[in-house]
């Protein structure tokens, strides 16, 4: 039941977003297993099980990273009257156009408008009003002194330059006339947006909601981190792993922790799981070892399929979902290999596509840069290869810049349960699968994970 995966079997394929190569080894790789899926036809087939969530209205507070759903339109223009944009004296400018030092012009000061103030004293040819920034230019006056330009009084004020045409005035509906669209459906309501819309007047939007998401480890081996282990036990890495993967992609994960190699448990975890998540994610149990309890309870269910993928680590995937109910359908089930390193690329290729357009997102792939390989590796023909690297990036003395390195994070290579390599990683670099092998100062396609 392991699967270590060793860089010796077969295939290639791109991650979302064709993720085409340069410049390796070609070898006539012997023909994969024709029941084996390359990379994009496992993606499509997950891809076209998963359709953004129904919207669900939410408050501003919770609606940060989510997608909108609907154009956000201004209730009122914005800003939604003539305002000061300094601290200063509102003024009728044709009093002022002869000032300067040398001639400054003293006014009386007939009223003090604080940010906030509803009053609006109009002005006469001869007065000013004292104003702070914000607060509602008042009848009469067309432009702002500043402060600096000043003897700041209180009575009466001293100006010494003459200001411009509506100098420091911000114009009722300058940034939106009520009834503009200030966001548009599809929209990802990062901070700035989210500010849009309250400037906008809106207190909640319409919104595909994050995704529910169930981690469960399988494996009798397993432990909670931090609690003695006996011969034979390893701490559940692979739960808090894909769990914080969910919530870095947007989803709210639901950590269930690891159960044991046991038909029953699964099964009753799963049905008591079913009506409360979206997803479910398993890890461990999916290969062909005595006690793959996730492809025993799954697959006499019938919608889940465990067709192998070409691709390396992370062949043996499983995916489909819990029947449906009368009531609800199932939630999606992503059954991924057990091996730390196999369960993350399967996360990266597969789930985390999968949990972006169920939030409704408009990119579904990571980012990706071409890097020049710096230690080399060998690569399994036929078989894609998501080969955990450290991304550097240093000057390279010419004039444009920078140059981007790939490193294997872990000395033993892509060994899938190479953890602690791991999680020095800041990318996949994906290799084709007719690639064998990669050197040093190759070109290399790198999926940036953080
Ligand atoms: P399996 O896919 O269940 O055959 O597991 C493959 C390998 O991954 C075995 O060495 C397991 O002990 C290890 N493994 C499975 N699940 C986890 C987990 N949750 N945390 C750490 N290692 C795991
Ligand atoms: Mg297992």
């Amino acid at each position: 039941m392991t699967d270590t995966e060793r860089p010796d079997a077969g295939a290639r394929d791109t991650a979302p977003g064709d993720h085409a190569n340069h410049s390796h080894t070609r070898t006539d790789a012997c023909a994969p297993a024709a029941s084996a899926r390359t990379v994009a036809e496992q993606l499509a087939i997950v891809l076209a099980s998963v359709a953004p969530l129904p919207p669900v209205r939410v408050e501003l507070d919770a609606a940060r990273g989510l997608v909108l759903a609907e154009d956000v339109l201004t209730v009122t223009d914005t800003p939604p009257f003539d305002n000061s944009a300094m601290d200063g004296y509102a003024v009728i400018r044709s009093d002022l156009l002869s000032a300067s030092p040398q001639n400054p012009i003293t006014l009386p000061v007939v009223a003090d408008l604080a940010a906030g103030t509803a009053e609006n004293p109009r002005l006469v040819p001869g007065q000013v009003a004292r104003i702070m920034t914000g607060a509602p230019i008042p009848d009469g006056a067309n432009a702002v002194v500043p402060i600096e330009d000043t003897d700041q009084g209180i009575e009466r004020v001293a100006i010494v330059r003459a200001p411009g045409a509506a100098a420091h005035v911000r114009r009722a509906g300058e940034d939106a006339h009520a009834g503009d669209r200030v966001l548009r459906a599809g929209s990802v309501l990062w901070p700035t947006r989210v500010a849009a819309a309250a400037s906008a007047g809106t207190s909640s939007v319409l919104v595909h909601p994050a995704p529910r998401v169930a981690v469960i480890s399988t494996g009798s081996e397993l432990v909670t981190p931090g609690s003695p282990t006996r011969r034979g036990q390893i701490p559940d890495s692979n739960s808090f792993l894909l769990s914080a993967a969910v919530a870095e992609a947007g989803g709210i994960a639901v950590r269930i922790g690891a159960v044991p190699d046991d038909d029953d448990v699964l099964r009753a975890l799963l049905d008591e799981l079913a009506g409360s998540v979206d997803v479910i994610v398993l890890s461990g149990g999916v290969s062909v070892g005595a006690y793959d309890v996730v492809k025993a309870v799954l697959k006499p269910l019938g919608t889940v399929d465990f067709g192998p993928v070409k691709m390396q680590p992370g062949k043996p995937q499983g995916f489909g979902r819990w029947p449906a109910t009368e009531q609800a359908s199932g939630p999606l089930i992503f059954a991924l290999p057990g091996n730390p390193v196999s369960a993350y690329v399967s996360f990266e290729v597969f789930v985390r596509p999968a949990l972006q357009r169920l939030l409704g997102q408009p990119i579904l792939n990571r980012r990706t840069v071409t890097a020049t390989v710096v230690d080399g590796w060998r690569s399994p023909p036929g078989r894609a290869q998501y080969m955990p690297v450290i991304v550097t990036h240093r000057t390279d003395g010419t004039e444009n810049g920078t140059l981007t390195e790939a490193r294997p994070a872990s000395r033993g290579g892509s060994g899938s349960h190479l953890v602690a390599g791991l999680a020095q990683a800041s990318g996949l670099a994906i290799v084709p699968e007719d690639a064998t092998h990669i050197r040093g100062g190759d070109l290399i396609t790198v999926m940036l994970t953080s």
